[in-house]
C-alpha cells in the first residue's frame, strides 16, 4: 500500500516511519521484534492493520500563536515546540481522526471572536492550552475536552452553543483546568458544559464508557483483535479466576468475563491504580450485565503482594501494564500467586523481554507471541504472549 508522504514529517516525528511503505514498515516491526524476542520462541506474523490511515480516536491539539494567529497543533515533547497542522492540509494529520481535525480548527477559527487567547508556555499568559477530543467509532458519540490555565472563561456558554451548533456530531463538551506546567496534562478540576461529561464506545460486543482522564486504547479497529488473541490465549472454560492487572476502564477484564450467552472466566478481578479508571470499570461491569467482576484501585505490585501473602489463587492472570512494564514486586508476586496461564499484553517490546526474562526464569515457558500493529506509521507495536507453567 502506497501513501501520499506528509508534509510535516520532518518536523513533527510523530510518525517515524513515514517514509516507508506500510509493508515496509510492517517487515521493520518484525524484524526488530525477532532481535528483541526471539530468544522465547517464535514470533508469529504481525497482524497488519486493512487501512492504516485516520485510525486515532483520540486526538490533542495544543493551541499556540503563530504570525498573529491563533492556530493549533502537534505537541512535540522533545523540542517543547509545537507543529503546526496547516488548515491547507485539509484531513489533518493522517493518523488523526478528521471529525477531530474539523473540531479543531472550528475552535481556532471561533476563538479570537470570543477574545479566546492561546496560553503560552514562557510567559504563562493566555488561556487555551489544548483540546482533546475522543471519538467512540462505533458509537460515533464525540467528546471535546477545552483545558485551560485556571482563570474565568469569557462566554463561556455561548461559546460552547456555537461550536456545537456548527458541530452537531459533538456529544458533550468538557472543561478542564491544567494549573501545572506539564503541556497536554488534565487537571483534577472540571466542568461539564454541556452533555453527560462522557462518551460511550462499543469494542468486542461490550458498552464502554470513557471518561476525559482515563485509558482508552486510541486504535479501536486492532484493539478488537488485539483483545481477541488475548482472550484466545486465556483459553477460558467457564470456571476461572481471571486477574486483570494494569486494568484501566476494566476492557480486557470484561470481555473475558462469562456473560448470558457467552462462556469465559467465572470471576474477574481488576486492579488500576486511575481512580477514575476503576469507577469506570465499575460502571462497565453493570452496563454489561457483569455480575462476577471486581475492581480495585491500588498500585497492581502492591495488590497482587497482598494477593499471594493471603494465600489466595488465581487460574488465569492478564497483564497490560504501561510502557514501563510490570513492576519487580508485581512479577515476584505473580510467580507466587502461580497461575496456570499469563497473558502479556505489552506496548513496549523491551520492557516485555526483561519481564518475560523473570518469568521464565520463575518457571514459565512462553508458548505464543502474538503482535499485532495498533500504531502503523509510528514505530510503536503491540504484542501479545502466551505463557504456561512449565
Ligand atoms: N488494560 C487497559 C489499560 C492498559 S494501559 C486497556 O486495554 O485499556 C495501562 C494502565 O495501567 C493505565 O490505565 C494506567 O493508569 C495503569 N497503571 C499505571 N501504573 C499502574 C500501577 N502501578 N498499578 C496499577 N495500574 C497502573
Amino acid at each position: 500500500m502506497t501513501h501520499t508522504p506528509c508534509p510535516l514529517y520532518k518536523k513533527c516525528s510523530g510518525c517515524q516511519l513515514q517514509n516507508l511503505p506500510y509493508e515496509e514498515q510492517l517487515h521493520l516491526k518484525q524484524a526488530r521484534l525477532i532481535r528483541l524476542l526471539g530468544r522465547f520462541g517464535h514470533i508469529e506474523e504481525i497482524i497488519p492493520m486493512e487501512d492504516p490511515t485516520h485510525y486515532r480516536n483520540k486526538v490533542q491539539s495544543a493551541f499556540c500563536m503563530k504570525s498573529g494567529r491563533l492556530t493549533a497543533g502537534i505537541y512535540q515533547s522533545a523540542t517543547r515546540r509545537i507543529v503546526e497542522v496547516p488548515a491547507s492540509m485539509q484531513d489533518g494529520c493522517m493518523l488523526e481522526d478528521p471529525a477531530a481535525t474539523r473540531i479543531v480548527q472550528t475552535i481556532c477559527a471561533l476563538a479570537p471572536s470570543f477574545k479566546l487567547k492561546p496560553y503560552d508556555l514562557v510567559t504563562g499568559r493566555g488561556f487555551l492550552r489544548h483540546v482533546l477530543v475522543r471519538h467512540g467509532f462505533q458509537s460515533g458519540q464525540v467528546m471535546v475536552v477545552l483545558v485551560t490555565a485556571p482563570g474565568d472563561f469569557p462566554s463561556c456558554r455561548s461559546f460552547v452553543n456555537e461550536l456545537c451548533r456548527r458541530h452537531p456530531e459533538i456529544t458533550t463538551v468538557v472543561w478542564n483546568v491544567n494549573p501545572t506546567s506539564t503541556p497536554l496534562f488534565l487537571g483534577s478540576e472540571s466542568k461539564t458544559l454541556f452533555g453527560e461529561g462522557i462518551i460511550t464506545d462499543t469494542l468486542c460486543g461490550l458498552t464502554f464508557r470513557i471518561s476525559p482522564r482515563s485509558f482508552y486504547q486510541v486504535n479501536p479497529v486492532q484493539t478488537e483483535i488485539l483483545y481477541n488473541t488475548a482472550r484466545r490465549f486465556a483459553r477460558l472454560t467457564g470456571g476461572e479466576r481471571l486477574i486483570d492487572a494494569y486494568c484501566g476502564t476494566g476492557t480486557i477484564g470484561l470481555t473475558m468475563a462469562s456473560r448470558p450467552g457467552v462462556v469465559g472466566a467465572k470471576e474477574v478481578i481488576g486492579v488500576e491504580l486511575n481512580r477514575e479508571a476503576v469507577q469506570d470499570a465499575r460502571d462497565n461491569a453493570r452496563r454489561n450485565g457483569v455480575e462476577t467482576a471486581q475492581f480495585y484501585a491500588a498500585d497492581a505490585g502492591e495488590f497482587m503482594k497482598e494477593l499471594a501473602a493471603r494465600g489466595k489463587s488465581a487460574d488465569v492472570v492478564v497483564t497490560d501494564p504501561p510502557r514501563a512494564g510490570c513492576s519487580r514486586e508485581f512479577l515476584q508476586s505473580l510467580l507466587t500467586l502461580a497461575p496456570k496461564r499469563v497473558v502479556y499484553v505489552s506496548c513496549n517490546p523491551e520492557t516485555l523481554a526483561r519481564d518475560l526474562g523473570t518469568l521464565t526464569r520463575g518457571g514459565y515457558r512462553v508458548r505464543k507471541i502474538q503482535p499485532v500493529d495498533l500504531f502503523p506509521f509510528t514505530e510503536h507495536c503491540e504484542v501479545v504472549v502466551l505463557m504456561s507453567q512449565t
